[in-house]
């Protein structure tokens, strides 16, 4: 089942019981615009290598499109087709004045040098031009790119159309970036999973938590938790998983995110160099009380779901959960924090961010977090709320409320 499918069943499921005719949900289900590109990198050794770039823009009724920039080997447009709606119903849950789109290019960047990666990025900037811009889409971080892209990108467009700061966010401090942009993913992962889990009765001081994948969201999400007394017993990345069910000493990994807050996270095993190895299949399904996938998407399958331990799985990636898995875990005795619910810290500061570069007007870390915590609380009362009242699953609750909002939009705007 492609990623794209999944998507679409997921709004079907939320829309059914909405009202809405087949026309509003065909406009629901359709992205406004798909674009694929061709772009040309020359390499430090002079050959010419030819990447595909894509940008799926998906809605644009409630504010100008908005959405991660992905650089990974495996994506393609359903991929960007899914995650672009997704931007759509994460904007509209936190109730921030976006649309969603989504888009990246097919490559490693692991394999490209800083100056090849400068040269991509640019490049792509060139390609996407007529279709980006301040109040028309707006470009951020998603995996494999995180302030030094956004810098890149900022510079290419601003040297077409003179100083544009708001054209893309996530971008560094001294650019116009906004203090607590990069761990604000991973702090709203942590404040939806306190407020959640406050409300189902388990405290998350104590709580045991395994998280699969440290990079930008993983790794901000286990500081957080831990800040709040969270013990996390497992964690992982690309290369490997460690775990210690007493706790992992997470002080290496605190003090390389406060040396460089805005570099990539180190690997697991340079911050973990004694923890006990164990096999990152076994992850998920470990008896702990919250588990969180935050690296790519499809990782919680059908099988998987069914060999789910935790009381709680926060989805700090985009997708992680497949339809089938969803199906799965709506007769099972656990509690689903959503994707579009879990992660949406990271487009909220990125809201932050883009009205200070419109105002000129810089943000303060602390009313940062403060904003952060009231936007997330917010969604996860009303997702919560909504549940009860239809007596639905959260996930479904949270693609209601969104889905009412955009629909809104378009109705009152003639759409
Ligand atoms: N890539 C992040 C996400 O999936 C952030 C998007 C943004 O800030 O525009 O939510």
């Amino acid at each position: 089942m492609s990623l794209d499918t999944d998507a679409a069943r997921f709004l079907d499921a939320a829309t059914e019981g909405l009202g809405l005719d087949d026309d509003a949900c065909r406009m629901l289900q359709t992205p406004f615009r798909e674009v694929t590109f061709e772009v040309p990198l020359r390499r430090d050794t002079g050959e010419l290598t030819v990447f595909r770039g894509y940008r799926v823009q998906h809605d644009r009724a409630r504010g100008p499109f908005k959405g991660g920039m992905r650089f990974h080997p495996d994506v393609d447009l359903d991929h960007f087709r899914a995650l672009a709606a997704t931007m759509t119903w994460k904007t509209a849950l936190v109730d921030i004045p976006f649309g969603g789109a989504k888009g990246g290019v097919a490559c490693d960047p692991s394999t490209l040098s800083a100056g090849e990666l400068e040269r991509l990025v640019k490049e792509v900037v060139q390609r996407l031009d007529p279709i980006i811009g301040p109040d028309l889409d707006i470009p951020a971080p998603d995996m494999g790119t995180g302030p030094a892209e956004m810098a890149w990108m900022m510079d290419a467009y601003s040297d077409v159309h003179g100083y544009s700061p708001a054209v893309v966010t996530g971008k560094p401090l001294v650019l116009g970036g906004c203090p607590g942009r990069t761990e604000a993913t991973g702090t709203g992962v942590a404040m939806a999973t306190e407020r959640v889990c406050a409300d189902i009765g388990l405290d998350v001081d104590g709580a045991t938590v395994a998280i699969q994948g440290l990079g930008n969201v993983g790794a901000h999400a286990a500081m957080a938790l831990h800040e709040r007394g969270a013990r996390i017993v497992a964690v992982s990345d690309v290369d490997g998983a460690r775990h210690n069910p007493g706790g992992l000493p997470l002080d290496t990994l605190a003090r390389r995110l406060r040396e460089d807050p805005e570099a990539k996270p180190p690997p697991v095993a340079e911050v973990l160099p004694d923890a006990e190895e164990m096999d990152p299949d076994d992850l998920l399904t470990l008896d702990v009380d919250i588990v969180v996938p935050a690296a790519i998407g499809g990782v919680v399958t059908p099988e998987v779901a069914e060999a789910l331990r935790c009381r709680v799985l926060v989805e700090a990636a985009n997708g992680p959960t497949t339809a089938d898995a969803h199906d799965v875990l709506c007769g099972r005795d656990v509690t689903v924090v959503p994707d579009i619910l879990a992660n949406a810290g990271g487009v909220t500061v990125s809201y932050l961010e883009w009205a200070g570069n419109h105002s000129r007007t810089p943000w303060t870390h602390e009313r940062v977090m403060a904003r952060l915590a009231e936007v997330m609380f917010a969604a996860v009362d009303e997702t919560r709320s909504r549940a009860a009242a239809d007596e639905v699953d959260m996930r479904t609750a949270a693609y209601r409320v969104a889905v009412e909002r955009v629909r809104r939009a378009q109705h009152l705007r003639g759409v």
